[in-house]
């Protein structure tokens, strides 16, 4: 089994980033990523904060080329899921769903998987009305009938995307105030598809074989309305993709894994960039200096080694 200096958990902007640096400083390089290149980016239709392109780029063309770009330095790249990691004799042992691998070092860049909202009918619908990721589904729903629940960037951007199919768009918050970006909430109240329905929370999701509609509640005035609907998109934030790292290393009360200034984690040779990292900041361009950063320490630990 070889030996690499640096095993890279996560393929998105952060490990990617780190791969392009790990690989360029020399250092052999296994990143391991469970579904494809670019993580939640490859998912998002367009990507506009990203220096460097004026007229954006697409999540799955700027994901395509930070891939190619730590391939072209030697990086190798494995697409598994890791199970669980362990150090015994003060090298790294990592368990994926196909083979093993050891490292000297690791930079943990799992990122975070979107939240489900848990209510009844939710789960059994998925795949036939609702869904987690509106360039994947949203074809689906020409000239429907769209709801997007929550307030943040991505229930707007996404919803943004999803006008391109929907007939009318329905965006439903439990609050009366959105938390998404000012250029995001003008386009979206601005837009001739969307509507929103404040201080309401989604109770049951129902439909016999597909999504028919849902069962909502104003959580002011406790009343009770039936809105019919075909498509449902939930963007209600993210959870860490630590459940592997559990007993092995300091993570925090919502299971984001802590770290210190230059990204090391309470387990020496360590180091942890992007969304998985407690009190990223949950953007490409953040995620991707995390992993520059994570790639420079784990190179500074190497050689002290
Ligand atoms: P987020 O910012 O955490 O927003 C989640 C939204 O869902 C909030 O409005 C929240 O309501 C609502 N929510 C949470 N749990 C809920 C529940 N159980 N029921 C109903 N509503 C619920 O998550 P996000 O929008 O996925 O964004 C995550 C991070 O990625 C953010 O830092 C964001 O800035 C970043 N991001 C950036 C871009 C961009 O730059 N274009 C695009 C996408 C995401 P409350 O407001 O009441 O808490």
């Amino acid at each position: 089994m070889p030996l690499y200096d640096v095993i890279i958990i996560g393929g998105g902007g952060a490990g990617l980033t780190a791969a392009i640096y790990t690989s360029r400083a020399m250092l052999s390089t296994l990143l391991l990523e469970k579904l494809t290149p670019g993580g939640q980016i490859a998912l998002t239709d367009v990507v506009e904060n990203y220096p460097g392109f004026p007229e954006g780029i697409t999540g799955p063309e700027i994901s395509q080329r930070m891939e190619e770009q730590a391939k072209r330095y030697g990086t190798t790249v494995q697409y598994q899921e890791v199970k669980s990691v362990a150090k015994k004799n003060g090298i790294f042992e990592i368990q994926g769903t196909e083979e093993s691998f050891q490292a000297r070092s690791l930079i943990l860049a799992a990122g975070a998987s979107f939240r489900m909202l848990g209510v009844p009918g939710e789960k059994e619908l998925t795949g036939k009305g609702v869904s987690y990721c509106a360039t994947c589904d949203g074809a689906f729903f020409k000239e429907k009938e769209i709801v997007v629940v929550g307030g943040g960037d991505s229930a707007l951007q996404e919803g943004l995307f999803l006008t391109r199919f929907a007939s009318k768009l329905t965006v439903i918050h439990r609050r009366d105030k959105l938390r998404a970006s000012p250029i995001l909430q003008e386009r979206a109240k601005n837009h001739p598809k969307i509507s929103f329905i404040w201080d309401t929370v989604v109770q049951k999701v129902y439909g016999l074989k597909k999504v028919e509609g849902l069962a909502l509640q104003n959580v002011k005035s406790q009343q009770l309305k039936d809105f019919p609907v075909d498509g449902f998109f939930v963007f209600i934030g993210h959870d860490p993709n630590t459940s592997f790292l559990k007993g092995f290393i300091g993570l925090d009360e919502k299971g984001y894994v802590k770290a210190g200034q230059s990204l090391e984690t309470s387990v020496p040779g360590v180091f942890a960039a992007g969304e998985i990292r407690a009190g990223a900041i949950k953007q490409l361009v953040s995620a991707c200096g995390e992993g520059c950063e994570a790639a420079l320490a784990a190179q500074d630990y190497l050689e002290h080694l």
